[in-house]
This record gives C-alpha cells, structure tokens and sequence, in this order.
C-alpha cells in the first residue's frame, strides 16, 4: 500500500510517521510524476495558499483533481480540507474543489487560534482535536456526512472517499483515523 502526503508545506512528516507506524508505506509528493501509483493520498495542514500556488506552479493541479475525483482515498486535515473544498466563505477563489462544502478559514477566533478537546470523530470515541488556525465547515452539500462538531460547528467531513478535518490527528499519539482511512483502501 503506497500513501502519497503532499509534501510542497506544512505538516507533511508527521502523517508520514503515523502511516508508516500502521505499516503502510509513504512517498512524498513533491512533483507531478509522485502521483503515478498511489493508493491513497493525504494532504497536510500548512497554509493552503501557499500549497495551492505551489500546486499551480508545479502543474499538479488538474491530475490531483482528477484522481480524487476518480476516487482515489483521500484524507485532508486543515489547510488539506481548505484545498478541497468547493467553496470557501473568506478567499477569492477555491482550489481542488473536488468536497461539496463551504468552508471558513481561520474561523475560531484569535485567541481560540490553537487549542485540543476531545471528541468522537464518526464511530471512533473520544479522539484528540488538536486545532491550529483552524477553519470550519459553515455549509454542506447532499451527500456528505457530518463526522464532528466543535460548538455547533462542523469540523469533519467524509464524502465518498474523501475525509475532510478541520483539526490535526498527525499531531496526536492516536492512529486510528489514519488507520480508518487505511482501511478505506
Ligand atoms: N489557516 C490555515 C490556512 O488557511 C490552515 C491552518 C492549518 O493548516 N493549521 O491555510
């Protein structure tokens, strides 16, 4: 099993860890010819964008699209799910538009800018939420389950075969998101 992490920014070696810690084998994704192959791909919280300039830059754009939109498991965590989402409330333009939601970026608040609850993320039972600048999900299309709230706020996704969170499992001791959507391939 060949986990491809999007590696142009942002926190990209801590899911690499967790995958291979489940056993699974990860390449960075660093150029457009990394995406032949892949069995999955996860893409990183960082500032998305400055990942989605990159995306253009390097011409990965439109073939990352496709394979999501092809089906490909994808798992993206903050800036990740910003990238995927069709719309979002507070930038001039989407991404790879490939998740039927609308999301807000930076949207808990200057104080709030970090902080960790626990909760349960679909069936699994009180998970870790780190939160970093973190967006939410202010809207949401037919089709997609609402897998977490954090104060009324949608804050994880899965559409078919994308997950989207608004928080970071790589930066937990806990694998079992990472090991859901393992079990997804
Ligand atoms: N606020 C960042 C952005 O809009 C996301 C933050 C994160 O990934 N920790 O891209």
């Amino acid at each position: 099993m060949k986990i491809g992490v999007l590696a142009v920014q942002g926190a990209f070696i801590e899911h690499e860890r967790m995958i291979q810690s489940l056993g699974a084998e990860t390449i960075e994704i660093r150029q457009k010819t990394d995406l032949n192959n892949l069995d999955g791909v996860i893409l990183p919280g960082g500032e998305s964008t400055v990942q989605s300039l990159l995306l253009d830059k390097l011409q990965m754009k439109q073939t990352l699209k496709g394979m999501i939109e092809d089906g490909i498991p994808t798992l993206a965590t903050c800036a990740g799910l910003i990238l995927l989402a069709k719309n979002i409330d507070n930038a001039p333009q989407s991404h790879l538009a490939t998740l039927p939601v609308r999301v807000k970026r930076n949207a808990f608040g200057r104080q709030l800018s970090s902080f960790v609850t626990s909760q349960n993320v679909g069936s699994i039972t009180d998970y870790p939420e780190v939160f970093i600048r973190a967006p939410y999900i202010s809207g949401i299309e037919s089709g997609v389950d609402t897998l977490c709230t954090h104060e009324d706020k949608i804050v994880g996704v899965r559409y078919k075969n994308q997950i989207g969170l608004a928080f970071h499992p790589e930066l937990t001791d806990d694998s079992r998101i990472h090991q859901k959507f393992l079990e997804m391939i």
